[in-house]
């Protein structure tokens, strides 16, 4: 089957012509073949950070829930995703990454990777909407017990936090990927986690110590290593412009778009809620009670699309959602689009509108 696109997003280059797809094998079979069509295929794209969709909270979420958010983030380009679990009390954590683990192998939707805990080893000087009481310094002995619940493939945690270095550690070896995030860490400190092994930070710029030239923080320590990579909602109630230019361009190859978005993402206007914190979403921006940003309602698509209006290339916005996290995730085969990758596939319009959903488990014709 082929696509009747003009080129495609391959391996993160732009190749011209079209993308031949197997049915039967579900994988890529020819790419840059010839009598070009129109429009654009690109990998289909992963979120590492989705707390919810279309009225569904992950944190409360049923296996029905999730086969509804997965159906849904599906038809807007998502393929895979990391369903993310804000500070909770930590019974309600062990069971909902239990749901988790059983709507992995619900057949179609995009598919969960594993959970992203967002907490509750965070700072209370900058737990944004994280419930303050909640938030807990690090600990082994309840960290081995959310990850004997279920697949948790990524971990939120402040790395000045007493005890963090020894959790960074722990969770390396165990092969958690470790995210630095709401967080009043200085350089020094998260240069030291970074040293162990955390490799990714959380939504860079919102909720950490701001970046100054005698006290760079996170942000200074992560944009000048070449070993992180960061994390950016592409959002203009998160981010100016020159803030999202100056991620890519001192992390060039780096940053990961990810929307953050709550059960909200998707829907009207309205109030919503994220575990125990209520909000409301005006004019499709979410903010809780006394007015701090909750997250977003944006999509991944339109998430890259507003990287490109604040001036990024469509080629390194795509890329920031699929093969730089794709790089964080050995083994998953996604992210890439080459002959025999799995065809995960989105096609999209010259104004980057989503015009069709191909994945692995069939077709999501929007
Ligand atoms: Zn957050």
């Amino acid at each position: 089957m082929r696509l009747g696109v003009a080129g495609a997003l391959v391996g993160g280059g732009y190749r011209k012509g079209d993308v031949e797809l197997d049915r039967e094998t579900g994988r890529v079979s020819a790419v840059g073949v010839a009598a070009p069509g129109s429009g654009l295929a690109v990998p289909g794209l992963i979120d590492l950070q989705v707390n919810g969709f279309a009225g569904v909270d992950f944190l409360t979420a049923d296996v029905e829930g999730y086969r509804h958010a997965g159906a849904e983030l599906a038809r807007t380009g998502v393929v895979a995703y990391q369903p993310t679990l804000i500070t909770s009390d930590p019974e309600q954590t062990v069971a909902a990454i239990a749901i988790a683990d059983k709507a992995r192998s619900c057949p179609g939707g995009a598919r969960i990777l594993g959970v992203h805990l967002e907490g509750p080893f965070l700072s209370p000087r900058r737990a944004g909407t994280h419930p303050a009481e909640l938030l807990r310094t690090p600990d082994v002995e309840l960290t081995k017990r959310l990850l004997a619940a279920g697949p948790v493939t990524q971990v939120t945690l402040a790395p000045e936090l007493p005890g963090a270095p020894e959790l960074v550690s722990f969770l390396v070896r165990r092969g958690v990927r470790v995210s630095c995030g709401h967080s009043d860490a200085t350089a020094a400190e998260a240069d030291a986690a970074f040293d162990r092994g955390a490799r990714l930070v959380t939504h860079l710029f919102d909720a950490m110590r701001p970046f100054t030239h005698r006290d760079p923080g996170i942000v200074g320590a992560a944009l000048t290593r070449d070993d992180v990579a960061v994390g950016v909602i592409a959002d203009p109630s998160h981010l100016s412009p020159e803030a999202i230019r100056l991620a890519f361009r001192a992390a060039r190859g780096r940053v990961v778009l990810v929307t953050d978005d709550l059960a909200a993402g998707g829907c009207p206007d309205g109030t919503y809620r994220m575990g125990a914190v209520e909000f409301t979403v005006t004019g499709g921006i979410a903010r809780r009670g006394d007015g701090t940003l909750a997250g977003t309602t944006i999509t991944l698509i339109e998430a890259i699309r507003n990287a490109c209006a604040a001036g990024i290339g469509w080629e390194t916005a795509v890329n920031a959602a699929t093969r730089t996290p794709a790089g964080l995730l050995p083994g998953e085969d996604v992210g890439l689009l080459r002959p025999g990758d799995r065809a995960d596939v989105l096609v999209l319009d010259d104004s980057l509108t989503v015009r069709d959903v191909l994945h692995h488990a069939g077709s999501a014709d929007r």
